[in-house]
């Protein structure tokens, strides 16, 4: 399993490239597919080791999330949006809530 991991928001991303230059590991690629606003957003290939240069590269707040330390996350729900079982975290303020890795929001 990987060390890190990463998430993309493939509505914030902007296809600039820049972290896919900056990636020592060259996990992430621009996707072949458009989002809802005309730029291919970056996809993550695998294999990412949680050193977070691609977050430092990237203009776009919010575009990309780095998990460190990804193997060691071992909690799992079901998230009903991403329809899957998938790796969630909890926030310090708010550790009664569950947060899908995938998307990112909150599972009720
Ligand atoms: S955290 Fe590091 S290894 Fe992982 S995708 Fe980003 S730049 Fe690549
Ligand atoms: S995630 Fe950020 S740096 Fe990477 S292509 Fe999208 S906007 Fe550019």
């Amino acid at each position: 399993m990987s060390r890190g991991h990463i998430t993309v928001n493939r509505e914030e991303c902007k296809g600039c490239s820049l972290c896919v230059d900056a990636c020592p590991q060259s996990v992430l690629a621009l996707s072949e597919k458009f989002n809802s606003h005309g730029y291919h957003p970056v996809e993550y290939l695998g294999e990412c080791t949680g050193c977070g240069t691609c977050f430092y590269a990237c203009p776009e707040p919010g575009a990309l999330t780095v998990f460190k330390r990804w193997d060691l996350m071992e909690e799992t729900a079901f998230c009903p949006r991403c329809e899957k079982e998938n790796k969630v975290f909890r926030e310090d303020e708010n550790p009664e809530i569950l947060i899908c890795t995938s998307c990112l929001k909150p599972i009720k």
